[in-house]
């Protein structure tokens, strides 16, 4: 049975859709079988994984929203053992179309299903908001990966999101654990950033990544040619960096089935 991993933060630009494209290209090249869930309706993780706009006619939309099997939309990428299902902008009117329904944040969970066992992850790449698409996600997930960008409001950030974790355990999903808090954006050389790396692993202690993500332009450049880092340049310290982050969640299953 695959694992569903969302990747979540209700704060934008934190470095989410870096980490699905990437963590999912990162377990895919390890032959770890991965599919990647945009959940997004600016389609970001769609593009940055090499699917372009318009060529294909079933996303997560038509799962959502029209019920049909996920398995329809499912897309192959340039990794073998990476498949996605994009998003595209008709999924900015799922929220609204799926208001009225009853159990519509649970309708993702429904749709996924029937894939947790062609998959051994299933990463969701979630918007950057509360709504009912994000919700869906946290709904279906078995985990969650929390990215927060090293800068100096992140503490406070992260609070918020303790009370979102807590209140979705209490309503939506009694089981949802936290994978890790994954630090982005590392700029070593400002004192800023060590302080605010230091800070976090006193305040969330093992919940945290060894690994932490450095800031690094490759990772920037990587989606403007549809590819992950991987792909891109797989010597560079980005990839390197989800690379060892692909390890730690593996590692992690080992752990708790061990
Ligand atoms: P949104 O909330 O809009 O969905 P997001 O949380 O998914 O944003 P990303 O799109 O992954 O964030 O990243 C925001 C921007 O920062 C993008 O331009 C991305 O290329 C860049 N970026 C992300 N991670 C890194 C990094 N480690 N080094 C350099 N640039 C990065
Ligand atoms: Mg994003």
């Amino acid at each position: 049975m695959g694992k569903v991993i969302a990747i979540s933060n209700q704060k934008g630009g934190v470095g989410k859709t870096t980490t699905a494209i990437n963590l999912a290209a990162s377990l895919a090249v390890a032959e770890v079988p991965t599919l990647l869930i945009d959940l997004d309706p600016q389609a970001n993780a769609t593009s940055g994984s090499g699917i372009k706009k318009g060529s294909f006619k079933r996303g997560i939309y038509h799962s959502l929203v029209m019920q049909e099997p996920i398995g329809k939309a499912i897309l192959g990428t340039e990794l073998e053992f990476m498949k996605i299902v994009p998003s595209d902008r008709n999924l900015a009117g799922a929220e609204v179309e799926l208001i009225d329904i009853e159990g519509r944040e649970f309708f993702l969970k429904n749709v996924i299903g029937e894939e947790r066992a062609n998959f051994e992850y299933i990463i969701l790449d979630c918007p950057p908001s509360l709504g009912l698409l994000n919700l869906n996600a946290l709904a279906a997930a078995d985990s969650v990966i929390v990215p927060i960008q090293c800068e100096y409001f992140a503490l406070e950030g992260v609070t918020d999101l303790w009370d979102t974790l807590v209140r979705i355990r209490r309503g939506l999903n009694q089981s949802l654990a936290v994978e890790g808090f994954l630090l982005t954006m590392y700029d070593e050389r400002t004192n800023l950033a060590n302080q605010v790396v230091s800070d976090l692993r006193d305040f969330l202690g093992s919940q945290v990544f060894d690994t932490v993500i450095p800031r690094n332009i490759k990772l920037a450049e990587a989606p403007s040619h549809g590819k992950p880092i991987i792909l891109y340049d797989i010597k560079s310290r980005g990839s390197e960096s989800y690379m060892n982050l692909a390890k730690e969640v593996m590692e992690n299953d080992k752990k708790s089935v061990g």
